[in-house]
């Protein structure tokens, strides 16, 4: 056990020094290499992450293991060979695609992601699960990024790994990203021992606005205070960064981003219609039961205050509804 996980370790530690190699010194890596400084990777972020680049080859990474006098059963249980479809034998698991490290709770890298560096399906694909690597405990980052969240006591959360590059090049470096999966329970729980502020960073488009309002309940659940960045026109934090600069992300995004229930508010108007009296009631009554779940008697009656004032109706009616609410649902 201890003992593969070692061997394992190792073999990783080759791969991305090999992969990084590859896209630093070879006439293969540089379509690899004008890709990442298209997309405005400096040579500083390729070196801070340790980037590389697996050819478009089937046994690039066969060849590099074999010669260190690993076992390619063995790597393929650890996620970095696959077996081939038909006959016997192993062939690279990532080709052609730029390689992004992640590292483990010990900080030693444990599994991979590569993006293909043009259209095509799957766009990142990850190591699979592996006596080294469990994705519903991992993030992106955190084995880096611990000591400025503990320091700043907050933790961003990314949806993409790109992003979270980007943000640390702005000067977020307490960003994390989960692996293309949702949140779960144990990444809220594994950050809270770290801080008390999440900050969740999600794409502006439809599925990440989901997410977002999904992870609310877990990150609060875990005891976080809660607050959601609302990025513009379906952008993510790469693009906003690229369109509008690294002091705008940091300014309007990260330091304004919103209150959990400020956004809950935000994402519950899109499905209304306010033009329409009935729309308008619907979405007041749901409104105030999302106030109404608020603990803080303070936040409570602030809130209230932007909806009465903005709908027009007396605050009283809606502290009397907020009540009559957290009365039912107690
Ligand atoms: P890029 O900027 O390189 O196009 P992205 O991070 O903006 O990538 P999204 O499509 O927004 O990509 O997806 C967000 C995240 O979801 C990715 O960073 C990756 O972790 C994960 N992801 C996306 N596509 C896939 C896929 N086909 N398989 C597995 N994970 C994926
Ligand atoms: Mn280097
Ligand atoms: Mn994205
Ligand atoms: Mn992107």
């Amino acid at each position: 056990r201890q003992k593969e996980r070692q061997t394992l370790h190792e073999a990783h530690a080759y791969a991305a020094k090999l992969y990084h190699y590859l896209l630093r010194n070879t006439e293969a890596g540089k379509p690899a290499m004008d890709y990442l400084r298209s997309r405005g990777f400096t040579d500083k972020l390729i070196e801070e992450f340790g980037l590389g680049y697996a050819p478009a080859r089937w046994d690039t990474l066969v060849q590099g293991l074999h010669k260190q006098g690993f076992e390619a059963a063995e790597m393929e249980r650890g996620g970095l060979l696959s077996r081939k479809q038909e006959g016997d034998g192993f062939v690279d698991r990532f080709r052609d695609r730029v390689m992004f490290p992640i590292r483990d709770g010990e900080g030693k890298v444990a599994a991979f992601a590569g993006r293909l560096l043009s259209d095509g399906q799957p766009k990142y694909l990850n190591s699979p699960e592996s006596p080294l690597f469990s994705k519903s405990r991992t993030l992106y980052r955190l084995h880096e990024a611990r000591a400025s969240i503990r320091r700043s006591r907050q933790v961003v959360v990314f949806e993409g790994y790109v992003d979270c590059i980007k943000a640390w090049a702005a000067g977020v470096t307490n960003g994390v990203a989960s692996m293309g999966t949702a949140l779960t329970a144990e990444h809220a729980a594994l950050l809270r021992r770290f801080a008390e502020e999440a900050i969740v960073c999600y794409d502006g488009d439809d599925a990440g606005q989901a997410a977002a309002r999904k992870s609310i309940p877990l990150l609060e659940g875990a005891g976080f205070r809660v607050r959601v960045s609302v990025l513009p026109g379906r952008m993510d934090p790469d693009e906003y960064i690229s369109a509008n600069g690294g002091e705008a992300f940091v300014r309007e995004m990260i330091d304004g981003a919103v209150s959990a229930v400020k956004f809950q508010l935000i994402y519950l108007r899109k499905s209304h219609i306010l033009l329409e009296e009935d729309g308008k009631i619907r979405y007041l009554r749901e409104a105030v039961r999302l106030v109404a779940r608020r603990d803080s008697p303070t936040e409570r009656e602030l809130l209230l205050k932007e909806l009465a004032q903005e709908f027009g109706v007396s605050l009283d009616t809606l502290k009397q509804e907020v009540l009559e609410v957290r009365k039912q649902e107690k």
